[in-house]
């Protein structure tokens, strides 16, 4: 049974890394981002209200992404454990988390800011199946389409250079503290998210250890 979170700002990996590891370790990833964009796309009052939020680059209400959290926890596939990605943002979701489960391991993706801003403006994602590219470091094998079901690749709406500001300030001001707080309690494992994919890897696997 793991239960670890990946804590970091926006495009430093943790979406990337949190695949690779919950596949190796037979457990659910489980990130707030793709579900409310799930919820969006499917266009349920819960997605339609963390639309406009998300666009802009701001944080959804911490009670619309609690409730669809909640009732993703609950579900039988995530018993075994799972790598959390994207929550908690804020203190106030780090103490909602802590009442719905025990938490094993934080592992915080640090990584200068510059190389974030570069890392986000080549991202690209399939609409279908959520699998995440980069044009210069990840690039599918077919130009602008899906390694796994050939759709269309799309840049995200808040991976524009506006709500990218906005992301970053928003995770400084918010999300930052977070890591005093797990560090105070002994949980949070550092590690440099700088390097390829399979250096990242190889250190996120070092630290859980
Ligand atoms: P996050 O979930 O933290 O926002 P992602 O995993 O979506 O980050 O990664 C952001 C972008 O950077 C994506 O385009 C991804 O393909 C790319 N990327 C992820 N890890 C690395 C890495 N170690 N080196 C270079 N590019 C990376
Ligand atoms: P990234 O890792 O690139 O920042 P995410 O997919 O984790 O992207 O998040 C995208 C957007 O979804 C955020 O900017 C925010 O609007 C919303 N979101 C995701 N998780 C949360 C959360 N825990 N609390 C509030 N908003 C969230």
């Amino acid at each position: 049974m793991r239960r670890i979170v990946l804590l970091g700002p926006p495009g430093a990996g943790k979406g990337t890394q949190a695949k690779r590891l919950a596949t190796d370790l037979g457990i659910v990833h489980l990130s707030t981002g793709d579900l409310l964009r799930a919820a969006a796309a499917r266009g349920t009052s819960l997605g339609r209200e963390a639309d406009g939020y998300m666009r802009q680059g701001l944080l959804v209400p911490d009670a619309l992404v609690l409730r669809i959290l909640r009732e993703r926890l609950a579900a039988p596939d995530a018993q075994r454990g799972f790598v959390l990605d994207g929550y908690p943002r804020n203190v106030a979701q780090a103490h909602s988390l802590a009442e719905i489960t025990p938490i094993d391991h934080v592992v915080y993706f640090e990584i200068p800011e510059s190389a974030l801003v570069e890392r986000l403006s080549q991202r690209r994602s399939c609409p279908t199946c959520g699998a995440v590219y980069n044009l210069v470091t990840q690039p599918p094998r077919t130009p602008g389409r899906c390694d796994r079901d050939g759709t269309t690749l799309v840049q995200r709406s808040d991976d524009e250079e506006g709500a990218v500001r906005t992301r970053l300030a928003v995770y400084r001001q918010a999300t930052l503290p977070l890591l005093d707080l797990y560090r105070t309690q002994g949980r949070l494992r550092t590690v440099s998210a700088g390097g390829t994919v399979e250096e990242v890897d190889a250190r996120v696997r070092a630290s859980l250890r």
